[in-house]
């Protein structure tokens, strides 16, 4: 007999797991389709984000300014030590410990909510109908009152450096390094480029990143890029802006890769080369062709704004879907869909999803870049805290970077805020939380912040807005 069920799910990412987990909360006959299996050849759900995504990359980059913390941060606070070194395989042991407790606790969380967890791949046909194809090779059909697609995205590949996954590597192979590169180079200075060149760099990599735009950094506002290019750049990573790769010879455990830049043609020699230029929506036999749902042009699963396709009951989210490639957005849009699917009225705000890099110092924001706000013509007020002036960053020797909050210069509404800096990420989502809610920068200046904390930053560039900040001479006065 056919299975059917409520709501079917393909793809168990932070997309997928999340929207079917919600699902079944709500009451709703469940089902997840995911393919994806481990090194063990055993079914991991997660997704990029806990496989070869978000979660591996963050325990790569903690180990690693852990061991650059006791190599060259301890002196200063009187800590003496014989010296120190690193078991890479060791670290890289760790990462995989913690993908696979994560992963097996979705598994668990599937269990624990009555979540069908289907091993295979699935393929939305016709009439809310999905055919699944085991590992065995078998096939099964099943029925859905509503199909959820959340089959996200993989590296883009591009001829000039074409992935052996062993001296030309994507970022899941840059995961897996057993021993530090001497020489590394990283095609890309995106957030994935950035965050992973910065783990081997720390590590003792000599790294070289080649990105084709002139620009660093481009959605990031121009006075927080401006310092992260200064801080990477004295860190030791060389950022060569306005080289395009354009061709690579791989010979034996070495890789000569050519780039142009403005004074023409150039080659350069790496012992490993991340290829990290960004990702593509997966829709590979996803969609039988009378199924009714569309791409755009870019490929990506055409949605309205509540992520509904052209077929009703058909819905997908995150990395296959326009927007950014992040897994909160994926999340958020899962749990917009399901509670749409029971009838509520739930919306998502897509203009307060944070971004984060998670290099040291982090590199967080919400909302909109002071120059994207000029070139809209909204006059604004910004407020500028260093933490060089605060005194938590001061005991944490970690006083690089600074909160920027922008205002409305008419309503004092905050529309953006942007930092560098020591636990950049949390910061920035407390001015989500209170831009959610309307905040002005006045309301977040008359709030009470424990002292000492890195988030007296964020209060202090709120009152700097309007001239009133404390602990720093005012540029604009009352
Ligand atoms: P995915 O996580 O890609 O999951 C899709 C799943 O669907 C996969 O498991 C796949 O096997 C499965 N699938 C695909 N097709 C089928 C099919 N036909 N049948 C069955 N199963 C199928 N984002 C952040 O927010 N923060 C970060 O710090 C961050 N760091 C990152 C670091 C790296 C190195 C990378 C690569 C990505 C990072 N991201 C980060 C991005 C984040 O991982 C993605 O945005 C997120 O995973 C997208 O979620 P998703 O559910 O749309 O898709
Ligand atoms: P992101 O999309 O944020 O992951 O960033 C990927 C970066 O790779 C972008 O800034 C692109 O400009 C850059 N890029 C793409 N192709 C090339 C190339 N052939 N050479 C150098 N950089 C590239």
């Amino acid at each position: 007999m056919t299975q059917k069920f409520d709501v079917v799910v393909i793809g168990a990412g932070p997309g997928g797991y999340v929207a079917a987990i919600k699902a079944a909360q709500l009451g709703l006959s469940t089902a997840c389709i995911e393919k994806y299996t481990d090194k063990e050849g055993k079914l991991a759900l997660g997704g990029t984000c806990l496989n070869v995504g978000c979660i591996p990359s963050k325990a790569l980059l903690d180990s690693s300014w852990k061991f650059h913390e006791a190599q060259d941060g301890f002196a200063i606070h009187g800590i003496q030590h014989a010296g120190v070194t690193m078991d890479v395989p060791a670290m890289v042991g760790r990462k995989a410990n913690i993908v696979k407790g994560l992963t097996s606790g979705v598994a668990t969380l599937f269990k624990a909510n009555g979540v069908t967890s289907i091993q295979g791949h699935g393929k939305l046909l016709a009439g809310k109908r999905v055919e699944v194809t085991k590992p065995d090779g078998s096939v099964e059909v099943i029925e859905a009152e509503n199909v959820i697609l959340a089959p996200g995205s993989r590296p883009i590949d591009i001829p000039p450096a074409p992935v052996d996954q062993n001296v030309i590597v994507d970022s899941t192979g840059a995961l897996e390094f057993q021993a530090v590169p001497k020489r590394l180079g990283v095609i890309g200075a995106g957030v994935i480029g950035l965050e992973l060149g910065s783990v081997w760099s720390r590590l003792g990599a000599q790294v070289t990143v080649l990105e084709a735009l002139d620009t660093f950094l481009m959605a990031a506002d121009t006075a927080v890029s401006k310092e992260a290019l200064k801080t990477l750049t004295k860190q030791g990573l060389d950022i060569k802006l306005g080289a395009r790769v354009t061709g690579s010879k791989v010979d034996g455990e070495e890789v000569v890769v050519t780039y142009t830049d403005a004074n023409g043609e150039q080659t350069i020699t790496f012992d490993k080369l991340i290829v990290a230029v960004g990702r593509r929506p997966v829709t590979t036999d996803l969609l039988a062709t009378d199924c009714g749902v569309t791409l755009d042009e870019r490929g990506f699963v055409h949605v309205d704004d509540h992520c509904a396709t052209t077929v009703p009951g058909v819905y997908a989210i995150g990395d296959v879907v326009r927007g950014m490639m992040l897994a909160h957005k994926a999340s958020e849009e899962g749990i917009m869909v399901v509670e749409r699917i029971k009838g509520h009225k739930a919306q998502m705000n897509y203009d307060l999803i944070p971004s984060v890099i998670y290099t040291h110092p982090e590199i967080a924001w919400v909302g909109k870049t002071e120059q994207a706000l000029k070139a809209e013509g909204v006059e604004v007020n910004v407020g500028t805290f260093p933490f060089a002036a605060s005194g938590r960053a001061m005991a944490a020797n970690d006083t690089g970077g600074f909160v920027k909050v922008i205002a409305d210069a008419k309503t004092d509404r905050v529309l953006g805020v942007h930092v560098i800096g020591p636990s950049a990420a949390e910061l920035v989502q407390q001015g989500a939380i209170g831009m959610e809610f309307g905040t002005s920068a006045e309301d977040l200046g008359m709030m009470v912040f424990s002292h000492p904390t890195l988030s007296e930053a964020l209060h202090e560039a709120a009152l700097a807005v309007n001239g009133g900040a404390i602990h720093i001479a005012n540029r604009k006065k009352r």
